[in-house]
């Protein structure tokens, strides 16, 4: 079990910033998120898109802009749990509150906040019959240790860049690889198809066009997996280890379970503090619902600003709380090292 001033449930632009402004208040915080990276929406849906509506940044792809914060929010060192969902949020005596991911973690907080946007994005299964015998054991939607895969017969689905980045990853670790893709196109970037396409060449990997039928193994142990090819009868693939990389959805997920009123999917909020019904749970960015609630990336940054103000009097009941600017305090320069 860990403790912290706060967790932060999504590591999405909102959560990001907010681990900023709980950092000058001397609050350190602890970040949940499903995905195997920080940035939410921006880095899962629109990378390399430019966003024009950042303060002071006139244009900024989706994927800059999370690494611009990463390196903002670098001095309060925040501690990350990615790959892992939120699953369970429950009081304790003392007031605090116990956060469980689906990984095991287990952390306590005085202060909570939801920062999940439109819930958490979950990895759309393939339709294939018996799949869910095999999930974590044989069957992996993400990598969170490569080295698992060494030495296997490895067999990556999908068309797109997580297919194709792992492909490439994981080519050099596993016994061997197969690349299954329904057509001859691809949605990832040329690069990683050009690069997958010399590995194929070279006789490193195999890439087949066509789809999984079916599956065999027994007690959660893959052995094999069926090929239907685009022409030609099926084929069998010796597979230790399926990894279908089909997107992404978004859920609400377990946030929905944690005892806090919903409106429309969404958590309201006041938006003075932006705390929900529980007291100690925020709940800030996309998530978050009050009247004139706009789903952009700024409202995510204001509201961050002052559930961290809120927050701090939870987190720290026997101090005062000292408003000042990064520009004049000596005290918040050196929170930041660059004084
Ligand atoms: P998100 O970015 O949605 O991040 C939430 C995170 O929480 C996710 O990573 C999710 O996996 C995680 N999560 C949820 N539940 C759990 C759980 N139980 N356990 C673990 N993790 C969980 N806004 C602008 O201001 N300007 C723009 O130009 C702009 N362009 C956009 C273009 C597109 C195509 C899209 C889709 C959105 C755009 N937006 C834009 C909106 C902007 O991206 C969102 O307002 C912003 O991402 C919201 O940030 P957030 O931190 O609230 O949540």
């Amino acid at each position: 079990m860990q403790k912290t001033d706060v967790i932060l449930v999504g590591a999405g632009p909102a959560a990001l910033f907010a681990v900023f402004e709980l950092g000058l208040l001397g609050l350190k915080a602890y970040i949940i998120d499903i995905l195997d990276r920080p940035g939410g929406q921006c880095t899962e849906l629109y990378p390399d898109k430019p966003i024009y509506d950042i303060p002071a940044a006139p244009v900024m792809t989706g994927d800059k802009l999370i690494e611009q914060l990463m390196v903002q929010i670098k001095p309060f060192a925040p501690e990350f749990h990615l790959c892992e969902m939120a699953t369970r949020l429950d009081p304790l005596e003392t007031g605090s509150w116990r956060v469980e991911t689906d990984h095991g973690t287990v952390i306590e907080a005085p202060v909570v906040v939801i920062a999940g946007g439109p819930g958490s994005f979950q990895p759309k299964k393939p339709p294939i019959t018996g799949i869910d015998d095999y999930k974590g054991t044989s069957v992996f939607y993400a990598v969170r240790d490569k080295e698992i895969f060494r030495n296997k017969h490895v067999v990556i689905a999908g068309g797109g860049d997580s297919a194709l980045d792992w492909t490439i990853e994981l080519q050099p670790l596993a016994a061997q690889l197969s690349l299954i893709h329904h057509r001859e196109g691809f949605r990832a970037v040329e690069n990683s198809v050009n690069q997958m396409r010399a590995l194929v060449d070279a006789g490193k990997m195999n890439f087949h066009i066509g789809k999984i039928d079916h599956l065999s193994g027994a007690e959660g142990k893959l052995s094999s997996v069926t090929v239907q090819p685009k022409d030609g009868e099926l084929f069998d693939i010796t597979c230790d280890a399926l990894l279908p990389f089909f997107g992404l959805t978004m859920k609400l997920g377990p946030i929905a379970e944690f005892g806090l009123n919903l409106h429309e999917n969404r958590i309201p909020v006041d938006t003075e503090k932006f705390e929900t019904n529980r007291p100690g749970i925020f709940a800030i960015g996309d998530i978050c619902d009050y009247p004139g609630k706009l789903k952009l990336i700024l409202s995510g940054f204001h509201e961050a600003t002052l559930m961290a103000h809120a927050a701090f009097h939870l987190a720290r009941p026997d101090q005062k709380l000292k408003f000042q600017h990064t520009s004049a305090s000596s005290s918040l320069q050196e929170k930041l090292g660059v004084k």
